[in-house]
């Protein structure tokens, strides 16, 4: 792990020595579909996701609109975190939809993109596949998520040379600010350049 920040932030080394780019054309979204449990939401989020249910409920597909009434957007997961709802036969979010071909995408990024709302997605999925631990200590831990789904991301990214931490590099200075990534950045760079060189 490295050390980043002055608030004692440990990243993965996994960042920089993995790479990463979504082949969306590949993976048809899968994240949105596959797992155990819904994203995972911070309190405010959850209430930003109240709000915004009126401006993307027509996106929704009808078994998410039917679970939503039923159970709400949010649940506690079986170690008691807020996460997304999901729908119990298919797994899928309630809140992702379809695009042409097949595409699961986002609700919420849909309509933020079409401007018709200022909250792009809860940031747990922004930062995929970076998943934020927060310890008692004050201590915050950056770790690298590996799932066999996203396989095709890092094909892609060691095609494209795009590192992971470069892939994330807006919903990471959404989560720790510009001057934190700047530090990575550098600090990614040297690492590279010492122990990286083959890649
Ligand atoms: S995180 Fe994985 S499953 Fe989701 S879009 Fe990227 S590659 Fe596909």
């Amino acid at each position: 792990m490295l050390q980043i920040g002055k608030d004692e932030t440990l990243v993965s080394l996994d960042f920089i020595e993995r790479f990463f780019c979504c082949d969306l054309e590949k993976c048809l979204g899968q994240c949105c579909i596959e797992g155990d449990a819904g994203a995972p939401l911070s309190e405010a989020e959850d209430a930003i996701l109240h709000e915004i249910l009126p401006e993307i409920w027509s996106d929704l597909l009808p078994a998410a609109q039917r679970r939503i009434e039923e159970e709400g957007v949010s649940y506690r997961d079986i170690e008691h975190d807020l996460v997304t709802q999901i729908l119990p036969d298919t797994g899928n979010c309630v809140f992702s939809t379809y695009a042409e071909g097949g595409l699961c995408i986002c609700a919420i990024e849909k309509a933020f993109r079409e401007g018709r709302i200022s909250f792009r997605k809860p940031i747990s999925c922004y930062l995929y596949p970076a998943r934020i631990k927060q310890f008692d200590n004050g201590t915050t831990a950056v770790n690298y998520d590996r799932w066999k789904i996203c396989k095709c991301a890092e094909v892609l990214g060691r095609a494209k040379g795009i590192r992971a931490y470069e892939f994330l590099r807006e919903p990471l200075i959404a989560r720790f600010g510009q001057e934190w990534y700047d530090e990575l950045a550098f600090t990614a760079e040297e690492y590279i350049r010492q122990f990286c060189q083959n890649d």
